[in-house]
């Protein structure tokens, strides 16, 4: 155990990551799934969300709504590309990384016409290209992006993106997986129509649903689109309206509990500015300590989101990723393996209830741990002995 939690070891990983002891605490009790105490509690989560997802216009409450889903988050995802895009429409999928291609792969099961654009699993979205290509192929009805691609830790402009979406008429879905809660998204302001995350990224809860922001219209539009039952997007939000919070069918109880309590964290910590500030914080004492080391970064800082950074494995040859990796986690930090096909890298992310202490803490277990730069100190030893018998 590491002596500064009751955890074995703090996770850097973009989800699940490191709780709050509150947070697991609140899933200790069996809570029912049926009663007006639990409905009423999801209807405040629901609301809780509609709230997050619209810090620069409150006044478009009653145009949103959010709906909440079993499954992990790409459940999420996948609800929303099989329920909202009709039999004639058409999706774009602009892809840079894992999670742009895994739209594009779920499209393509669902029988759903598509085409994923690839910018490159380290490149950036070519935006005046986009705008050229919209104008051209009139026939595309949606546009998919995710916000921060996690296979990088690049951070998709938003705010660049959506004025063309929005300029060739078309429906802007956003995985905000990764990003929702830790950074200021306005999703009126953007004109998202559907923003999908998970209880257990930024938001700090446990695994089990993901959740959706919709524009009210646009899913009231989508009865009878789906191409799944459990799936179904308009089904679930006309369960959970008619039902006042009801789920459809059993709901992940105890992570609900929990990621009741981690809202209610997020407001205490001063919403999501002051989440973003300490996301920010914990990068920077990350980045500098991980360049005096010698480590360099895959994007440059300006694409660079504050969540999750990748960085190149050093080229020693006795350097075993591996072996790093191991070491980390005895020291109590777990870490995560890179995913990016073209180029040797690792990640780390530095959301979830971490702190710049505990970047600077891990800056210190890595420096002791770069064991291909230096002998060990076993071997320093051995070699001091050595010149003294010679
Ligand atoms: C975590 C994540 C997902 C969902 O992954 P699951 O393993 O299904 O929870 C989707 N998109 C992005 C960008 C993510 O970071």
């Amino acid at each position: 155990m590491n002596q500064l939690s009751d955890n074995p070891y703090l996770l850097l990983t973009p989800g699940p990551l490191s709780t709050s002891p509150t947070v697991r605490q609140a899933m200790m009790k069996d809570w029912c799934t049926w009663d007006d105490e639990y409905n009423a509690l999801v209807q405040s989560i629901r609301s809780r969300l509609v709230d997050l997802a619209l810090p620069e216009h409150p006044e478009c409450f009653d145009q949103y709504t959010s709906v909440l889903m079993q499954g992990s988050g790409s459940a999420s995802v996948e609800s929303v590309i099989g329920s909202v895009i009709p039999t004639d429409g058409k999706l774009l999928v602009l892809a840079n990384g894992h999670y742009g291609q895994r739209i594009g792969q779920m499209a393509g099961v669902l029988n759903i016409d598509s085409y994923v654009w690839d910018f490159g699993e380290s490149g950036a979205i070519d935006l005046p290209e986009l705008d050229a290509f919209l104008a051209v192929h009139q026939e595309f009805t949606h546009v998919a992006v995710v916000h921060c691609e996690t296979t990088t830790g690049r951070l998709n402009p938003l705010e660049r993106i959506a004025p063309i979406v929005k300029r060739h008429q078309c429906e802007f879905i956003v995985d905000a997986m990764s990003s929702f809660g830790g950074v200021r998204i306005d999703v009126a302001s953007l004109g998202i129509d559907y923003l999908i995350s998970s209880a257990n990224k930024c938001i700090q809860g446990v695994p089990g649903f993901g959740f959706i922001i919709a524009n009210k219209t646009k899913l009231a539009a989508c009865e009878g689109v789906a191409r799944s039952v459990s799936l179904d997007l308009f089904g679930q939000w006309q369960g959970m309206e008619q039902g006042n919070g009801k789920w459809r069918f059993t709901s992940p109880t105890h992570t609900v509990r929990a990621f009741d309590q981690a809202l209610s964290e997020l407001a205490q910590e001063g919403g999501v500015a002051a989440r973003h500030q300490r996301y920010s914080n914990n990068h920077y004492v990350l980045v500098e300590g991980m360049r005096a080391l010698g480590f360099e970064t895959l994007l440059e800082d300006e694409a660079q989101s504050p969540f999750i950074t990748t960085f190149f494995n050093p080229s020693h040859s006795d350097y075993d990723f591996k072996r790093f990796y191991t070491r980390l986690k005895e020291a109590g930090f777990v870490i995560y393996p890179g995913k990016v096909s073209d180029a040797d890298c690792f990640r780390i992310g530095n959301i979830g209830h971490v702190f710049p202490e505990d970047m600077a803490r891990l800056i210190s277990a890595i420096e002791q741990n770069c064991y291909w730069n230096a002998p060990s100190s076993e071997q320093k030893q051995l070699e001091h002995k050595q010149l003294e018998t010679a």
